[in-house]
């Protein structure tokens, strides 16, 4: 992997995690505070959707653990109540089909995520 595109991931994991701790506030899942961080619907190594905001909730420590393990049902439940059934499934069977991400669409990215970050600063 180029320096540039190392840099690129970070900025934009760097991103996600702002914007998804000032949009969520704390667990998605069961309101906890503790030990808060990203969680990834679908797996954050499928780069297609590694900084989807349809992808990424904040969650506490333990729903994070149980849905990593897969004894979280919870997040799929959250799924279809916030977005409807066609953003799980579209994020699933997209997810079959991996894609290649070049640079230049991590730099769109990149300012897609920055646009909605002034956007949600208060
Ligand atoms: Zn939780």
């Amino acid at each position: 992997m180029s320096a540039e595109r190392k840099k690129l991931e970070l900025q934009l994991d760097n991103l996600i995690r702002r914007i998804v701790n000032k949009r969520d506030k704390d667990c998605v899942l069961c309101g906890d505070r503790n030990l808060l961080g990203v969680s990834h619907f679908v797996k954050r190594d499928k780069k297609a959707y590694r900084w989807d905001l349809r992808n990424c909730h904040l969650m506490c420590g333990k729903c994070h653990e149980e849905w990593e393990k897969n004894e979280n049902e919870k997040y799929y439940e959250y799924m279809v109540y916030h977005y409807g059934p066609d953003v799980p499934i579209d994020l699933h069977r997209g997810s079959r089909h991996p894609v290649k991400i070049s640079e230049e669409e991590l730099k769109i990215m990149k300012i897609e995520l920055e646009l909605q970050m002034e956007q949600i600063d208060d």
